[in-house]
């Protein structure tokens, strides 16, 4: 892809994107910088993720035509079932990608952050899979949040480091990956979890998710007889699952895309994670991009019912996207995703993943075409979300 709305060779997506990172990691940087694209797109690279999607993943993931929701919107609704794949999300796309870059530079160890703990556990999984260390760092407070997914990653013999530091939160933890990559740039490679970071990370990370897309032309060309479909709806936390359903959509304007972003209590609450619609430019994690900050500058701490898309930022490709206004970002509440949650599981028997579920929220109120084709993307599975859809559950019966 080389239109305008894919990265330049200097990882600038207009005015969004760049590699602002300290001297110290300008080594490890410029070396992914040089040798990602040479080694992705390698034919023996790309045989063995690829049958590592298929076989260990589950990929292709089933776009599935959803008939009572169709029939409630009046229009032709797929669903991709990302919700499918191993580990339970989109994640593991990206994390057996970078994996297997990091063999080929021949890092020996792998370190990376995580929230609400789905990317840590992707990380974990790729790296018992190749029998490699695996560090992640985690803010205290979402150590205790996220205790299952904690569990999880430590099952597979990863090492959970907690960190004290700051609000005990995500940032906490990606400031301090970039310490330890810092401290040992030559043994390390550091997967980052979204289309964020410094580049080449939103390139490479949204050509890992491009299969996505790639597969939704092939199988709405079973289910419709042509390759595009009107209209692609998908949630934005960093933007990975969104930028995946896209990509080979970009360039074909006629494809409306539609990214929905969490408004958290609402986009004026000051509890909030609508990035687009709030956020200013600025630096965050290595790259320029639309940032909740104040005047000063300070980043705001974002709130969202999910943890996958309470993130203060968001991928630069998705801040240009919305620049040159060729995609549309919209804003859901906690409860707008909470009902729609319960929505679909009722209507079709999926239960989605919180951050998912916002996708479905807004696809519920959007005036649909009569027989407008929409995909909307179901990045994960609402496993990881009981405790939050029981005590929704009650509220609803008191
Ligand atoms: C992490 C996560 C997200 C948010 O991340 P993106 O990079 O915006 O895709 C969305 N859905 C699920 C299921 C997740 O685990």
């Amino acid at each position: 892809m080389s239109s305008s709305y894919f990265a330049d060779s200097d990882g600038y997506y207009g005015e969004f994107g760049g590699a602002f990172v300290p001297e110290m990691l300008h080594a490890n940087i410029e070396e992914l910088q040089s040798r990602y694209l040479e080694i992705i797109s390698d034919r023996n690279f790309q045989a063995e993720l690829n049958s590592l999607l298929r076989d260990y993943a589950g990929r292709p993931t089933p776009l599935y035509f959803a008939p009572r929701l169709s029939e409630k919107k009046s229009a032709k609704i797929y669903i991709k079932r990302e919700d499918l794949l191993h580990t339970g999300a989109h994640k593991v796309n990206n994390t057996l990608g970078q994996i297997l870059l990091a063999q080929r530079l021949g890092k020996k160890r792998i370190i990376a952050e995580t929230g609400a703990g789905q990317h840590g556990v992707a990380t974990a999984t790729v790296c018992a899979m190749m029998g490699i260390e695996c560090i992640v760092y985690m803010g205290a407070m979402d150590v205790e949040r996220q205790a299952p997914n904690v569990a999880r990653m430590k099952m597979m013999g990863a090492q959970v480091v907690p960190v004290h530091s700051g609000s005990k939160t995500l940032k906490d933890a990606t400031n301090e990956a970039l310490r330890d990559w810092i401290n040992n740039p030559d043994s390390t490679h550091y997967i980052i979890g979204s289309v964020v970071g410094p580049h080449p990370f939103p390139d490479m990370i949204s050509r890992f998710h491009a299969i996505t897309s790639e597969e939704i032309r092939r199988q709405l060309t079973e289910h419709e007889g042509r390759e595009l479909p009107n209209t692609v709806i998908a949630c934005v936390g960093g933007g990975s699952n969104a930028i995946g359903a896209f990509y080979h959509f970009i360039d074909e304007a006629a494809v409306k895309l539609i990214g929905v972003e969490a408004a958290g209590c609402g986009v004026d609450s000051g509890q909030t994670a609508a990035t687009m619609t709030l956020g200013t430019p600025g630096v965050l994690h290595g790259s320029m991009s639309l940032l909740l900050q104040n005047d000063d500058g300070q980043i705001q701490e974002a709130h969202s019912v999910s943890a996958g898309l309470d993130y203060p930022g968001v991928g630069p490709q998705h801040a240009h996207l919305h620049k040159t206004k060729r995609a549309h970002y919209v804003s859901i509440t906690d409860q707008q995703a909470l009902d729609a949650a319960f929505e679909l599981a009722r209507l079709e028997g999926i239960i989605p993943a919180l951050e998912s579920a916002h996708a479905f929220a807004y696809l519920l109120e959007y005036s649909a075409e009569p027989d407008e084709v929409i995909v909307v993307n179901c990045s994960g599975r609402g496993d990881k979300d009981m405790a939050a859809y029981l005590k929704h559950l009650e509220k609803e019966k008191a």
